[in-house]
């Protein structure tokens, strides 16, 4: 039933499990709280062909690290969420399910957590519900006058849904250049980029990464990986380049009813724009709360808000961890975050 414990976490993806592993050893009293009815954060809901970057063994939560997934270098998502699901039972982590929290405010020297099946009161609150929710997509004129389709890449799975049309895709990280690798095989597609796309020399995958985001950890960096590029050149990458489809162009001015138009005049008519424009932090929850909010999330320090000390944030982004939002990073802001809290309630 619902009460009153130490520690609530929000989010019952990578990052809230990781949260999980750490509370259960430091013998906390705390409860994990996930929306969906399965376990697997987003990883239950990318394309159909969505892999690591990385092959497992590079992939690790704390404690227990992924198994290798017989006949695959690169685990698919399916297996990421089997070994999500895995690891959960494994440590008995105390995961409710489907429990959305609404939000999350001042109640005296406690935090108030409500959801859907009722309240919980907690000393603090780790908020970690991902950016999956909530899609960009930029406010580009005439986009409500388009007559074709915008999903977004949240809502792309395969190219079968495009199959023999004219599609631009939008957008300059590595959702876009591997929808587009796919797409353009079975669809006329234009690629469209806000700046210059900046690839990672073809040596560089998650196994490079990963070691640059531990060397950036280890150095208090708060800089991510970016320093790279931001295209991991995956095999379907690379061969969407050898195919000669991945030259971008310029971001148009606007949407028309029948396609897209750039400052210059250039119009070309298309039956679908494909926003892989990003996602932003899923923080409606802590509305409440009424934090500050920063250009890329909530003002911290480390991963507790310095509007709401009783309040810490883990993935998301850079802000709270160097690659805190990835498989391997998720467990060293979590490991952090942990000890300060613990550190804390014995004082
Ligand atoms: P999520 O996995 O989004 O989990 C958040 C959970 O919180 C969800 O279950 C959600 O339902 C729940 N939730 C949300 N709101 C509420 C609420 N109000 N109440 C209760 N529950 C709530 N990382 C890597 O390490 N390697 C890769 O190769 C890699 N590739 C990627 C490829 C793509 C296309 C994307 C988008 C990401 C990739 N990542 C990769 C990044 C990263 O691993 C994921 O973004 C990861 O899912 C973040 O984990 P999380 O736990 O922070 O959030």
């Amino acid at each position: 039933m619902p009460g009153s414990c130490d520690v609530v976490v929000v989010g019952g993806g990578q990052g809230g499990l990781a949260a999980g592993y750490y509370l259960r050893r430091a013998g906390l009293d705390y409860v994990i709280l996930d929306a969906q009815s399965q376990p697997g954060g987003a990883w239950r809901h990318g394309w159909n062909s969505l892999r690591l970057f990385s092959p497992a063994e590079y992939s690790p939560l704390p404690g227990w690290g992924m198994p290798r997934q017989e006949g695959e270098e690169f685990p698919t998502a399916g297996h990421v969420v089997d070994y999500l699901r895995a690891y959960e039972q494994r440590y008995d982590l105390r995961v409710r399910r489907p429990v959305r929290v609404h939000e999350v405010r001042p109640a005296g020297e406690r935090l108030a957590v409500e959801t859907d099946d009722g309240s919980w009161l907690a000393r603090y609150v780790i908020s970690a519900t991902g950016t999956w929710d909530c899609p960009y997509v930029p406010d580009i004129p005439g986009r409500e006058e388009f007559a074709g389709r915008q999903p977004h890449t949240v809502h792309y799975t395969s190219p079968e849904q495009f199959r023999g049309q004219r599609v631009v895709i939008v957008g300059g990280g590595n959702s876009a250049a591997q929808i587009l690798a796919e797409v353009s095989r079975v669809a006329e597609a234009t690629w469209v980029t806000l700046r210059a796309a900046r690839f990672m020399p073809d040596d560089v995958d998650g196994r490079v990464l990963f070691g640059v985001a531990t060397r950036h950890a280890q150095q208090g960096s708060p800089q991510g990986v970016s320093d790279l590029g931001d295209i991991v050149m995956v095999p379907s990458v690379r061969a969407a380049r050898d195919r000669g489809v991945l030259t971008a162009q310029p971001m148009f001015q606007r949407l028309t009813p029948l396609g897209v138009a750039w400052a210059d005049g250039r119009e070309q008519v298309c039956d679908a724009v494909i926003w892989c424009t990003g996602f932003q932090p899923n923080l409606a929850h802590l509305a409440p709360l009424g934090l500050a909010l920063a250009d890329d999330g909530v003002p911290t320090v480390g991963t507790r808000s310095v509007d709401e000390p009783r309040l810490y944030l883990l993935g998301y982004g850079d802000w709270t961890g160097p690659a805190s939002a990835t498989l391997a990073g998720a467990g060293r802001t979590a490991k952090a975050t942990v000890a300060e809290i613990s550190e804390l309630l014995r004082a």
